[in-house]
């Protein structure tokens, strides 16, 4: 595998989220989100990139747990209660969530980098839910955004953030210093990060908020800060991230998740046409397995075909289960052989650490690549899982030469002195479509999996080789049920 990029992962601790805000939104009970709220909010370290403190992550979650059972009667009720929720039956596990957002940012870092050293750029996104779930969070925005910028600097050439953008707080907040699209600007222009993260699920469409949330009394203020936001990135190439499955965390459950139907961009997208758009969950892998004939996922391939409509494969729960993996794969058949373009914009991601309560979580690579190997093994041009795995996400970010994310990259690692990775000195160039020979010489890639990484990076390792034969022992499946129709090639 050469180049590898997840566009979509999150590195925040519980004091950057409002988390018993986020648990109700995922429709866990208030007990349990306030307890697990004031736990973890407690345990987070709320600045510095280094541990403050010796404990471990495993005696963190010892701690919580006895908290919890060592206090006074009404607790012990209360978690006798949450049982059922901490540890779900189908195994889901906050157990092992708990630990990793009760680190540092930086060990949370350190932990996504050493769990995924196939990987070598990660984009994590920013989240600002803050005034949506009722709920307050204990480091602020701009703060927060300070914070992640120093991890760009620890982690040369493998962390480069998108900033959150809420439009609840650019209305509040307009004409103000704490506008936040000033600090969308600076994040962009001056620290390191390369795109823009928005979550329409917490209240407000892309367009059109005044006749679509008319019960909102500020919705019909929204389209104008949001007009704002679209024209900087057009201008000046920034990508934007949106949530997009009903699914995920939304602050009016049952109503706002369909805030992010992919439908509602078009507007947008007919308006600022050089618009980069990451249609986030292709839609949602639950819904492309339990509804694989009306899912969203049909409607941003048919985006695609006419705008820079990309989407990701974060969350992609559905892989640890063989048949549902299946009805997966089958359905990502049926869209693309209506839209062959959906290969040329798809993007690997995992949405860590938001993962980190599935099982098997640690093997999310490697499932995910056997999976599309699989996939691609059943007709697809050479060269396509190169680019879902990292070509498509570079054109996405706009990191290839002559692009304006390349270009303040560059001056960023310039100003601060930091070593240039290899993606940023030019010999990425240009993308190569499916089928077509790497532009790029083999020696230049092995070059560049031999760089100097972050410590952990295991790219070459052992493991890989061990690897082999697990992938080899699987069983093909999905493209090859769709041989039936050979689409044709679309070039970029
Ligand atoms: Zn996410």
């Amino acid at each position: 595998m050469s180049f590898v990029v997840d566009c979509h992962c999150h590195i925040f601790n519980a004091d950057d989220v409002p988390v018993e805000g986020m648990m109700r939104a995922r429709k866990i009970p208030g007990f349990v989100s306030v307890l697990i709220d004031r736990i973890l909010q407690g345990l987070a370290p709320s600045y510095g990139v280094a541990p403050p403190s010796p404990i471990s992550a495993d005696n963190r979650t010892h701690a919580l747990v006895n908290h919890l059972l060592e206090t006074d009667d009404e607790i012990k009720r209360l978690y006798r209660d949450a049982q059922p929720h901490i540890r779900l039956n189908d195994g889901i596990d906050y157990i092992t969530w708990a630990k990793v957002i009760t680190g540092s940012r930086r060990q949370i870092a350190q932990t996504m980098l050493d769990q995924f050293g196939e990987v070598d750029l990660f984009t994590p996104l920013m989240v600002d839910m803050e005034l949506w779930l009722n709920d307050t969070i204990n480091v602020s925005i701009p703060q927060q955004i300070i914070e992640l910028e120093k991890l760009v600097r620890a982690f040369p050439g493998c962390i480069h953030p998108f900033a959150p953008f809420c439009p609840r707080r650019a209305v509040r907040n307009a004409g103000t210093a704490n506008d936040p699209l000033i600090f969308v600007k600076d994040a962009i222009e001056n620290r390191g990060f390369i795109g823009v993260k928005l979550y329409p699920a917490m209240g407000f469409v892309p367009c059109n908020n005044a006749t679509i949330i008319p019960n909102d009394p500020e919705s019909a203020r929204y389209d104008k800060v949001l007009e704002s936001l679209y024209e900087y990135c057009d201008s000046e190439q920034v990508p934007i991230a949106a949530h997009c499955s009903p699914g995920g965390a939304e602050a009016q459950p049952g109503v706002s998740g369909a805030y992010g139907n992919p439908m509602l961009w078009e507007p947008v997208l007919q308006k600022y046409s050089h618009l980069r758009l990451n249609l986030a969950h292709f839609g949602g892998g639950k819904q492309m397995v339990e509804s694989p004939d009306t899912c969203w996922s049909h409607d941003i391939a048919r985006l695609m075909e006419n705008y820079s409509v990309y989407t990701d494969m974060g969350y992609f729960s559905c892989l640890r289960d063989d048949r549902a993996c299946r009805i997966y794969l089958d359905t990502l058949t049926d869209i693309y052989e209506d839209h062959p373009i959906l290969i040329d914009r798809m993007m690997y991601g995992t949405d860590w650490e938001m993962i980190t309560v599935e099982p098997k979580q640690e093997q999310y690579y490697q499932i995910t690549h056997d999976a599309f190997q699989n996939w691609c093994a059943g007709g697809l041009p050479s060269g396509t899982m190169r680019n879902l795995f990292g070509q498509n996400a570079m054109q996405f970010l706009g990191l290839t030469a002559g692009e304006k994310n390349f270009s303040r990259l560059s001056a960023y690692y310039a100003k601060n002195k930091l070593t240039l990775p290899t993606w940023l000195s030019g010999a990425m160039a240009a993308p190569v479509p499916a089928g077509q020979p790497a532009a790029q010489p083999r020696a230049a890639m092995l070059s560049l999996a031999a760089a100097p990484r972050r410590s952990g990076g295991r790219k070459t390792s052992v493991r890989a080789h061990e690897r082999t034969s697990v992938r080899k022992s699987r069983t093909s499946a999905g493209i090859q049920r769709g041989k039936k129709k050979q689409p044709k090639r679309r070039s970029r």
